[in-house]
């Protein structure tokens, strides 16, 4: 029986990052505050504290701009996957360009850290839509996994897998976790973990790693950064996912997550492999005695 483990995953954006105008225009950078290195060293702040390691899904412009704090994730011990080169949803770029978008993206992370980068997930669970097949991109350019398909309405499909499986022989997906309340399913990262109360995360974040469930949580480094400005002209919906419950979350992390084992997105597919590779074996020599 292998150790239980649960993959943890940081979308590395800045506290404006949302998929829409005039947060993802091509010259958003230049017009919002640049929070991202508080939010970074909070988040590192917090994974040290709890002995937890993840992988963090880079923007690559953002990369270009703090190639520093880049490599201070990686000498603390985590991983990186490429989140995109800019914030632009996946179904918003035609095939050809995104299949460019991952090629630079993970060129510029790669060279600016020294790092390999093997997995990748889209802004806002993007792989949807005309973009459901994009994922078909991305083993031919060295990527292993995905993480960008939300069994869930709205940001995916709830008919979809909500356990990791392979989308191809050469490709696993991890897909993040959803929690049942009632009729409803709602995602558990964000908002949710943010202000639900605190037995009911607990009861399922255990039982999520008891299972080796392989669901990464999903952390924005920005949601810890409890100053951040207010989003100027964003609706009252992204608005409530992005600021509902960031009071605090940080201690309220601490204690949620503290008994947990977790670990890069990496870690938990390598674990699988092994495990896979040794009943393998064990088949072959069964089969031969
Ligand atoms: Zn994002």
């Amino acid at each position: 029986m292998s150790e239980a483990r649960l993959p943890l995953s940081l979308d590395w954006e800045d506290w404006f990052h949302l998929c829409c105008p005039p947060f993802d225009n091509a010259d958003a950078l230049d017009h919002f505050e640049d929070r991202l290195e508080r939010a970074t060293e909070l988040a590192l702040q917090l994974c040290s504290d709890i002995g937890a390691k993840g992988t963090w899904f880079c923007l690559a412009d953002q990369a270009k701009r703090h190639p520093a704090l880049l490599r201070r994730i990686v000498s603390n011990g985590h991983r990186l996957g490429l989140h995109g080169l800019t914030h632009q949803r996946a179904f918003a770029q035609d095939r050809a360009s995104f299949r460019q978008s991952l090629v630079e993206g993970k060129a510029l992370i790669e060279d600016l850290s020294g790092a390999r980068v093997l997995g990748f997930r889209a802004p806002e669970w993007s792989l949807r839509n005309n973009a459901s097949e994009y994922w078909q991109e991305l083993p031919g350019l060295g990527f292993t996994f995905d993480s960008s398909r939300a069994p869930l309405k709205v940001l995916g499909d709830p008919s979809w897998p909500r356990r990791p499986f392979r989308l191809a022989s050469d490709l696993w997906e991890l897909p993040p976790p959803v929690l049942g309340l009632g009729p409803l399913t709602v995602p558990l990262w964000g908002w949710s973990m943010r202000v639900l109360p605190k037995f009911l995360l607990t009861a399922e974040l255990d039982a999520l790693q008891a299972e080796d469930s392989g669901t990464p949580l999903v952390l924005h480094p920005w949601e810890l950064d409890e100053d951040q400005p207010l989003l100027p002209k964003a609706s009252w919906g992204h608005r409530f996912a992005h600021r509902a419950g960031l009071r605090g979350y940080g201690s309220r992390l601490r204690k949620l997550w503290s008994g947990l084992n977790l670990v890069p997105l990496e870690s938990w597919i390598e674990a699988q492999e092994i495990a896979e590779a040794a009943e393998s074996a064990l088949v072959l020599r069964e089969a031969h005695s």
